[in-house]
């Protein structure tokens, strides 16, 4: 099959370059995320009444598996909010790197994490008490709110994002269905990646961060290949 590389197309490019358009939508979801936990706590009990209901398990659980994986791979993490707050405070800023970064603990997960168990076991959990979530808005509340403290938690101890890259339930079940997107990321000449001083898409530079998610992109072959990168990392 032909490949179309979307950076060519001059306003997919900027969109992708410039940090304005993601921070414009981050802000709209995390808005919505919150305004979804305070409905889940404090609105209608009535789960088929209930914003946090009606939006989290209906509306955004069918586009997600319906149009945003299939057609975007992993494009739904870019937009995600859920890791947003615990990266700013362990970034220490919002835009473009500091001059000087927080003094977080900044470990690396334990070996022992560094698998797909806590990301399957936490998606068993959530399938098994779907019933409860999907009608009782104060239970979806409480969990959409220990999502976020527990990416803000694990932001401040752990490098990167730890919350995305073993617990969220929802991160493994994308990264496994996303192959079948038509869009990947992928480097086009390996030989730049080989040379290319510093690394930054991966260590960061002083003019951006490196990525989020402990993915090389040098090294990505298949959508799935940025979890066998990390997974086998030391
Ligand atoms: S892995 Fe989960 S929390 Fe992280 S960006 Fe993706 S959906 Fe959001
Ligand atoms: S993808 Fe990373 S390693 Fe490759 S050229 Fe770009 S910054 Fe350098």
């Amino acid at each position: 099959m032909t490949k179309i590389e979307l950076t060519r197309i001059p306003f997919i490019k900027n969109a992708l370059k410039s940090r304005y358009p993601q921070l414009a939508v981050f802000i709209v979801m995390l808005i919505g995320y919150i305004f979804a936990i305070l409905a889940g706590l404090i609105g209608t009990p009535v789960g088929s009444h209930n914003f946090s209901i009606v939006f989290v398990w209906i509306a955004w659980w069918a586009i997600l598996i319906l149009v945003a994986v299939p057609f975007f791979g992993r494009g739904w993490c870019a937009v995600c909010p859920i890791p947003l707050p615990g990266e700013w405070l362990q970034r220490g800023a919002v835009l473009s790197p500091p001059d000087k970064r927080p003094k977080w603990l900044n470990l690396r997960v334990p070996k022992m994490f560094r698998n797909i168990w806590l990301q399957n076991i936490s998606f068993l959990l959530l399938a098994l008490f779907s019933s409860v979530l999907l009608t009782t808005p104060n239970i979806t509340g409480i969990i959409l709110a220990a999502m976020l403290f527990a990416a803000m938690g694990l932001s401040i101890v752990f490098e990167r994002r730890a919350f995305c890259r073993y617990l969220c339930p929802v991160g493994g079940f994308i990264g496994l269905y996303s192959q079948t997107a038509p869009i990947e990321l992928r480097i086009k000449d390996k030989q730049v990646c080989v040379t290319c001083e510093g690394k930054p898409c991966y260590n960061g530079s002083p003019a951006g961060y490196g990525c989020p998610w402990d993915v090389f992109p040098g090294g990505l072959t298949s959508s799935l290949s940025e979890r066998k990168y990390y997974c086998s990392k030391n």
